[in-house]
């Protein structure tokens, strides 16, 4: 019912998380309406993601660089390495000022009904730099206190200690309510919790 372009913005917008045809519709006729200076803007913005966003080839941050200005940063605890699910997470853990260690984004976490879910995070890239690190004395399992947090950080607990038993393994101090989205939660409460990790 729509022109062919119209539909094809549609489609590609409905694959964001919580896009349905409804919203989708809604940004396409916004944008149509708004002109083409806002239109440009996102262009420009997503062009600059495509072209200059890279992973970090260390701890599978988004990044401009490669290493990641965390992981190129000499002056950080080579001691910690502290394990999160998203990207999004090192930016809030960073915002508590409580961390000076480095990162290993994951990049999701284990599905048990998803069959290739362990190949598609970067768990073996994780027990590869514990392998090879003979620096790090601590790892910090960061995932969400939910479900799939726990299945994973159970599952990383355990071939960390396979590989190095004498490396310690924390988590965050239960202040953060069960099923919490550690991205959400504020600086305060994450800043906390890291200070008041806790090994089993
Ligand atoms: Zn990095």
């Amino acid at each position: 019912m729509y022109s062919p372009s119209i539909n094809k913005l549609i489609d590609a917008l409905k694959k964001l998380p919580s896009v349905g045809q409804h919203t989708a519709q809604r940004y396409v006729f916004h944008w149509l309406k708004s002109g083409k200076v806002e239109v440009n803007e996102l262009k420009n913005a997503l062009d600059s993601l495509l072209k200059n966003i890279k992973s970090c080839e260390i701890c599978w941050n988004f990044s401009d660089f490669n290493p990641c200005e965390i992981c190129a940063n000499k002056n950080r605890n080579k001691n910690q390495i502290c394990v999160v699910d998203e990207a999004q997470a090192v930016a809030a853990l960073e915002k508590t000022g409580a961390y000076t260690g480095f990162y290993h984004v994951l990049r999701g976490t284990i599905d048990a009904s998803d069959e290739n879910g362990i190949e598609n995070l970067k768990i073996h890239e994780l027990l590869q730099r514990v392998k090879t690190n003979q620096e790090i004395q601590e790892i910090i399992l960061a995932l969400n206190p939910d479900m799939l947090g726990e299945t994973t950080m159970l599952y990383l607990e355990k071939q960390i200690k396979q590989l190095q038993p004498q490396i310690k393994i924390t988590r965050l101090a239960r202040g953060l309510p069960m099923g919490s989205d550690l991205q959400y939660s504020d600086e305060i409460t994450l800043g906390s919790a890291l200070k008041n990790r806790f090994s089993n």
